[in-house]
């Protein structure tokens, strides 16, 4: 029988929740609406979470980090959402950590981890999706190929998020073709590169403008060489690596969807008992009121499926259900709450001063990416309920 586990109920790690919100209040929505409007990086909200020691919340202790679980750093994406403010520009620190604590040799502990902690050096990026291969991870074709104590790369992937602003890219290769493995998931290898070096000599970023300003970019490798000590792990077993972090990565991300659902649920319910038209609160209407209502219920849910996906994950027990369930439900109690709010505001919800049309365009990538909601449900589907695989 599994041993028990207790799930924390409300306002869990009150000190870290406090000092976010108190940094995330000097990045007030004016600092999000000019970034938008100019695609820039948020170097200032970036660098006072470094210097508070919150993007080396999984760090250990003994590399200068906070050595935190993975609930309290779930906990600082989720309340730098609920405060109105965006971490993607810096949570990939905290999702690529697991491949390097868990298959980095201590070498490259040693080497990298007191510098990412100390916030001299960023982990951001994350190489992963290629154009032509999407979804289907397994046909990446970026290929690296050994030649004596150096690997050569060649390739490209695509929505390398971060990639402008980090020092270090985790990124994702073929070191044996598909052809000459046995399992697809083979011959994949992860490599730990380091992008100040790569950068002019064998490696190119470039831009890629989208619908949110998410700092996301193409990148282009053309015989780079990186030394063979920055592969991470064994050669050919990379994919595991990346899987391992997966349950980490669809955790953390659903924090920042539950802080964006509570941020349009508290200013949705603001505005309903603000507004006046025909002399009466627009939030008397039950019209009005219900879906708000639907989708605070729908957060809290998710919520509680976070709650014990993280314990889980905490107690290494099995927790890919859990993070999957919570992952589904929590990236669409915060579209919902998004659409609420948004028909709350109206015609309002349309001006960018707002902030109510930014937050909802960022609220639609949590069922897209790092994995869209077709693939969290492919996961349950034939995972949890046995059915045949579609792919
Ligand atoms: C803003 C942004 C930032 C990103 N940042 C990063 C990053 O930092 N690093 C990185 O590596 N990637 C990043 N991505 C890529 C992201 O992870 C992918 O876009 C996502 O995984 C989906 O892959 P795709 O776009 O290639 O979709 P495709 O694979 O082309 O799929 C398109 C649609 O078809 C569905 N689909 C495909 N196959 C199946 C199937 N067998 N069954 C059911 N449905 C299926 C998909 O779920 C999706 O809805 C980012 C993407 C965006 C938009």
């Amino acid at each position: 029988m599994q041993e028990p586990v207790s799930v924390p109920l409300g306002e869990d790690w009150p000190e870290i929740r406090e000092s976010v919100r108190r940094i995330c209040a000097d990045f007030p929505g004016s600092y999000w609406r000019d970034l938008d409007r100019r695609e820039a990086y948020p170097a200032e909200f970036v660098k006072a979470l470094t210097d508070a020691g919150y993007l080396a919340a999984l760090i250990p202790e003994e590399y200068g980090g906070a050595g935190l679980p993975l609930r309290a750093a779930g906990v600082v994406l989720e309340e730098c959402h609920n405060a109105g403010c965006y971490a993607a520009a810096a949570h990939a620190q905290m999702y690529t950590m697991g491949t390097v604590l868990r298959h980095g040799s201590p070498e490259q502990k040693a080497k990298y981890l007191p510098k990412i902690a100390a916030g001299e050096l960023r982990l951001q990026a994350f190489g992963v999706s290629e154009p032509t291969t999407g979804t289907d991870t397994t046909k990446l074709k970026t290929r690296a190929v050994r030649e004596g104590d150096h690997y050569v790369i060649n390739g490209q992937k695509v929505w390398t998020s971060r990639a402008l602003y980090s020092d270090l890219m985790l990124l994702l290769v073929r070191t044996t073709p598909r052809e000459q493995v046995a399992k697809k998931t083979d011959g994949i290898s992860v490599f730990l590169v380091d992008m100040r070096e790569a950068k002019g000599r064998g490696m190119e970023i470039r831009p890629l403008s989208t619908m949110i300003n998410h700092n996301t970019t193409e990148v282009f490798f053309d015989n780079l060489r990186v030394p063979a000590e920055n592969l991470i792990g064994e050669e050919g077993k990379g994919f595991r690596c990346i899987l391992d972090g997966m349950n980490a990565e669809r955790i953390l991300v659903s924090h920042e969807s539950i802080g964006d659902a509570r941020w349009f649920v508290r200013t949705a319910s603001k505005y309903a008992s603000e507004r006046i038209v025909f002399d009466r609160p627009i939030g008397q209407n039950q019209g009005i009121q219900f879906p708000i209502a639907r989708a605070y219920a729908a957060t809290q849910a998710a919520d509680m499926m976070l709650r014990k996906a993280a314990v889980l994950f905490q107690a290494g027990l099995p927790c890919g259900e859990d993070a999957n369930v919570a992952k589904l439900l929590a990236s669409e109690a915060s579209w919902q709450a998004a659409e609420a709010c948004m028909q709350t505001y109206g015609g309002f919800g349309y001006a960018r001063e707002y902030d109510v049309e930014r937050r909802w365009r960022e609220a639609r990538i949590a069922q897209i990416a790092p994995i869209s909601t077709n693939l969290v449900l492919a996961y349950i589907a034939e995972h949890v309920l046995g059915m045949p695989r579609s792919y």
